[in-house]
């Protein structure tokens, strides 16, 4: 790592005196009124929330830290939690990469949280999977590509943000197309974003669909051309550190259980799961997450398999810990300001962001096939 990407020491205490004290203040407000909470992305960058996990494909890079970090957001407020991943996802791209222009200029800003942004890496993600047709589409031109199609959704985002996302080039001679995956600065020619909250919860995400009208990226902004390597290079980190939103939206449920055992005890003892067996669940989960966040570059087959289960894992027991909180807080969950009904809706977005829990039984049906296969 070169001195001008290396990035402030992380300061855990101060990211969770952050989380409990001035985000814990904004919850409802953040859910009730859709509100990005922009101060406070900045703030963990400045307490070091998304540069402890880039060190390069060189060093000894450990994910645990950035997984804690985002937990204690997503213990909180799903809506931070989330945008504190696509922050670490964007530093994430530059640092696994081989480009040197964006490693000084774009990923100390984004490290130290100066500059914000997300990736757009969902519909790619599925046309990979043959799931949907990939929406953008580029040609070579002199320096660079121009790029045009619509992302429907790119969290983090603001004008003059970053995101990092991927598009076909047809190429002469080849049937299938080739994968260009390249960052994007939001504030270029030809790009316009547009707030999109219609959400059931996650309204305070920044979440924008982009437009690209023949926007210019050029060569010193590109990943991977082809970019079917740096594919492989990302995605296992991409998907455990998604891990840090089911994390501290489990805690989170539990704590919401453990509440209101004084009051409800005697008539909650009879629900099915106690806070004490989503506990051990969680545990069980967390030393799993860390013990693979030692070692996110492991490009086995093996590795994601393991990856893809504990995201799998992370995913249903957020939303069956969201389940259990409501039932045992009843109808105090349930008011329009109750805790346990927000963490619900919230939770259902862990199971159904890319890669949703169908996408992940679909890869870890194709890993496991492509294991017995080898
Ligand atoms: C709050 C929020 C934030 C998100 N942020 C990001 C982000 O930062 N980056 C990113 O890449 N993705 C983002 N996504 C997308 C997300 O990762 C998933 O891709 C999305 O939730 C759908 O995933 P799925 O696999 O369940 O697909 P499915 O929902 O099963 O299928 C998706 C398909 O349905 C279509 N579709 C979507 N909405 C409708 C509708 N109302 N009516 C009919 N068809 C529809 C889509 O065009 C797409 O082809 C975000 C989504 C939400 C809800």
């Amino acid at each position: 790592m070169n001195i001008a990407m290396t990035p402030k020491a992380l300061d855990l205490e101060e990211v969770a005196r952050i989380s409990s004290q001035d985000l814990a203040g904004m919850v409802r407000k953040i859910d009730d009124e859709r509100i990005y909470a922009q101060d406070i992305m900045h703030a963990y960058g400045r307490a070091g929330a998304y540069g402890s996990h880039i060190g390069g494909m060189e060093g000894a890079v450990d994910l645990s830290n950035a997984i804690l970090s985002m937990a204690s957001a997503s213990e909180y407020c799903l809506s931070t939690g989330f945008c504190v991943w696509c922050q670490d996802t964007l530093a994430w791209y530059i640092a696994s990469s081989d480009n040197d222009v964006l490693k000084a200029e774009v990923l100390p800003k984004v490290a130290a949280g100066q500059a914000l942004g997300g990736t757009g890496m969902s519909n790619p993600m599925k046309a990979m999977g043959e799931i949907e047709p990939m929406r953008l589409k580029g040609v070579r031109v002199e320096g660079g590509y121009k790029v045009k199609g619509l992302l429907p959704w790119v969290s983090n985002l603001v004008d003059d943000g970053y995101f990092g996302s991927m598009f076909h080039v047809e190429v002469e001679g080849q049937d299938a197309p080739k994968r260009v995956m390249a960052i994007f600065h939001a504030a270029w020619e030809g790009i316009k974003l547009q707030l999109d909250h219609e959400f059931v919860a996650m309204g305070g995400t920044a979440t924008c669909n982009v437009q690209c009208r023949d926007v210019f990226v050029p060569d010193a902004y590109l990943l991977g051309d082809p970019a079917d390597a740096f594919i492989q290079r990302i995605r296992p980190g991409f998907t455990l550190l998604q891990c840090g939103m089911a994390a501290g939206m489990i805690k989170s449920c539990i704590d919401l259980m453990t509440q209101v055992e004084k009051p409800l005890g005697h008539i909650n003892q009879y629900l099915e799961k106690q806070p004490s067996d989503i506990q051990a669940d969680y545990d069980a989960l967390v030393g799993e997450v860390m013990e693979l966040s030692k070692t996110p570059y492991d490009l086995s087959d093996a590795f994601y398999l393991r990856v893809l289960k504990a995201r799998l894992w992370g995913g249903e027991l957020a939303v069956e810990a969201a389940h259990w909180a409501q039932l045992h807080c009843g109808a105090r969950g349930y008011v329009s300001g109750g805790a346990a009904q927000r963490r619900l809706r919230e939770a259902y977005f862990i199971a159904i962001v890319t890669p949703a829990t169908k996408h992940l039984r679909m890869l870890i049906a194709q890993t496991e096939a492509a294991i017995a296969a080898a």
